[in-house]
């Protein structure tokens, strides 16, 4: 069991949509110190719903690793799961930003009450799972500046960027509702310009959170480079965490599949028990001519920051 005057170790992925956070989350959390979580900011609004099921094949409000985090959670903090999430509505949306980057707010009586939550929620997690390493995909800037005010957790952040081009063409396709299969509701294609426009806003937003961490606690990374240079890029980002993974990349460079544990939220891999790493991305198969000129004039400058040639 860990104790609470411990710092807490946490992973955070932060990225646009369809980054590939939650093949991340599950890779990272097959350490054998660590546990992956999934959107883990979710997980109040996620719990109540007959749509939602945790990755070990539940609902998750049926979850009895869930239901003994939530009771240990709200049993330390004398608190509800209402409270929790007024507090994170004022610290964790996108357009409440701002109110963080103001000096002084975090050590308003609101925010050091949000941090007792925060605390307190990795530590039942500890406590029921025996984890010391927290992995949180829930990918948004701002929930990512709200942990790095939060005292006591030692957070390090992984900012996870894909092509674009991929971006779009998953977002192209189209998925039937199926709770049981990880889609909650259902979901239309979105056209490959929204897409873009989206990606560029998420980079943006990323790299203004990202200048709040301090250099060795944060980095950058391309989902094609844990796709074609598997080892090594899980390796770094155990670095990042002054973990080794070696192991693991060695394993998942192999082909061998991850455990999908009690991750809520993220898309529908995480409903598959386990899976693998793929080899490669098939956007230049998917998306059309039209729609690649298209990203690439939208997002273009980005994706030379980030690495990416065009076409
Ligand atoms: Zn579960």
């Amino acid at each position: 069991m860990k104790s609470n005057s411990q710092p807490i170790k946490v992973l955070y992925v932060m990225g646009c949509s369809r980054c590939g956070s939650t093949i991340l989350d599950s890779i990272m959390g097959a350490h054998p110190d660590a546990i992956g979580l999934g959107e883990l900011e979710k997980y109040p609004a996620v719990r109540d719903s007959l749509n939602d099921y945790c990755g070990c094949g539940v609902l998750v409000q049926e979850c009895p690793f869930w239901e003994e985090v939530c009771a240990r959670w709200m049993q330390q903090v004398n608190g509800t799961l209402a409270e929790f999430e007024s507090l994170a509505r004022r610290y964790c949306r996108l357009r409440q930003l701002p109110r963080l980057l103001v000096v002084g707010e975090q050590k308003s009586i609101r925010f050091r009450r949000y941090s007792e939550y925060i605390c307190a929620m990795f530590q039942t997690v500890a406590q029921v799972s025996g984890a010391s390493i927290f992995i949180d995909s829930s990918k948004n800037p701002a929930r990512a500046l709200a942990l790095r005010r939060v005292k006591g957790i030692d957070i390090r952040l992984l900012h996870l960027v894909r092509d674009p081009r991929g971006v779009a063409a998953s977002l192209l396709k189209s998925w039937a509702r199926d709770p049981a299969a990880g889609i909650q509701s259902d979901l239309e294609g979105r056209p490959a310009r929204q897409a873009a426009k989206a990606w560029n806003l998420s980079g943006r937003l990323s790299d203004l959170v990202g200048r709040c961490y301090a250099p060795k606690t944060c980095m950058r990374i391309q989902y094609e480079s844990i796709l074609n240079n598997t080892a090594e890029s899980i390796r770094s980002i155990g670095h990042l965490l002054n973990v080794d993974y070696t192991d693991v990349g060695l394993s998942v460079a192999s082909g061998e599949a991850v455990e999908i544990g009690h991750v809520v939220a993220g898309n529908r891999l995480r409903m598959l028990g386990s899976t693998s790493l793929k080899t490669k991305d098939n956007w230049p198969e998917v998306l059309g001519d039209d729609d690649r000129r298209m990203v690439e004039r939208i997002c273009g400058r980005r994706m030379h920051k980030y690495g990416y040639g065009l076409t």
